[in-house]
């Protein structure tokens, strides 16, 4: 009886009838005059339901907090599903519900929100662009940023660390990402030691002064750090150097960082202990599962979005009088 219900339970309750695993293989072929392409016709099943609960406050670093992430798990949290299917969904209905305030925020036009990603190589950074910022952009392609930081450029070497980050900074009304940041000039530089240690330790206090200051000015700052196992990142690392499509994304520098470890994950400790704020928190994401990883900062977003409370501009007078012939 049990097996028979289980067995029910395959055929008749899957969890994305659209995905391409179901749905019969459709592609464009390509004729000598154009292109055909035909979809079958698609007989949606009920779904079951699937519910998630997160506490966010397991995430945040509290001021002052001594974070020690060898302490930390890098595994998924009790209270997301674990099949990627009911993760999807759940994500989508997140993104109409965060959807909605950024439309608020877009049209409000005074403040922005940045989310500052960090992390070791293939820690999901890119992946967390595209799964929870990239379905944010408007139609109009506005809404989101995306800035990544790689090692700084002469130009950038001839200004002090901030500029470049000043320069990326969203516009009023957006949501940005960034891929790396000014982090990069505290863990970067101590641990490959490209400058002393008073010259990076002194930046501890910098980055807060310039973040309050930022703040204060109207953009709301989140720091994300995508904490992935040891073994996760060899995982990813090896899927990189064998996928022909990954392969771009794969390089030495990743394999030799990886050498030090230990080292990062000290480096790591100290500015989330040293860094984190009320305005601009830290939040140790456990990133081993892509999809649990996906829930939680879209959880985050939401939360600070809703936070902000963002209002539609009230139309003046005059123009709500206008007469339109
Ligand atoms: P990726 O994000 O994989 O494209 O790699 C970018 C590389 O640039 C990483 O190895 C970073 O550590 C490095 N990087 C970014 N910012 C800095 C910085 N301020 N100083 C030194 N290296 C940096
Ligand atoms: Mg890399």
């Amino acid at each position: 009886m049990i097996g028979a219900l289980s067995q029910l339970s395959v055929n008749w309750s899957p969890t994305a009838p659209l995905s391409a695993a179901k749905a019969p293989k459709a592609e464009p072929k390509i004729t000598p005059d154009g292109v055909e392409l035909s979809l079958p016709a698609i007989d949606p099943e009920p779904l079951p339901p699937v519910s998630m609960k997160l506490d966010l406050e397991q995430f945040r670093v509290k001021p002052g907090e001594d974070i020690d992430l060898t302490q930390i798990s890098t595994a998924p949290p009790e209270g997301v599903p674990t099949s990627k299917a009911d993760s999807e969904r759940l994500l989508e209905a997140m993104h109409k519900k965060i959807s909605e305030l950024q439309r608020r925020l877009f049209s409000e036009n005074q403040r922005s929100v940045l989310f500052v990603c960090q992390g070791m190589d293939a820690s999901g950074k890119g992946g967390t662009f595209k799964d929870v910022f990239a379905p944010l952009m408007l139609k109009t392609e506005e809404g989101v940023e995306r800035a990544s930081f790689n090692v700084p450029t002469k130009l950038e070497a001839d200004h002090d660390f901030l500029w470049r980050i000043t320069g990326e900074m969203p516009r009023k009304g957006n949501i940005g990402m960034f891929d790396r940041g000014h982090y990069e000039d505290i863990v970067e530089v101590r641990v490959a030691n490209l400058a002393p240690e008073e010259v990076w330790s002194a930046r501890y206090d910098q980055v807060k002064d310039f973040e309050k200051q930022r703040g204060d000015l109207g953009t709301k700052m989140v720091k994300i750090f995508l904490h992935i196992g040891k073994d996760e990142q060899k995982l990813r690392l090896e899927e990189r150097r064998d996928t022909p499509h990954k392969q771009y994304k794969f390089n030495a520098g990743d394999v030799e960082r990886r050498e030090q470890w230990d080292e990062y994950q000290q480096a790591y400790s100290d500015v989330l202990t040293r860094t984190s704020t009320e305005q601009a928190p830290w939040y140790v994401v456990p990133a081993d599962d892509k999809e649990a990883r996906n829930l939680i900062i879209a959880s985050i977003l939401l939360k600070t979005l809703q936070e902000m409370d963002p209002q539609y501009p009230k139309l003046p007078d005059d123009l709500a009088r206008l007469q339109i012939q």
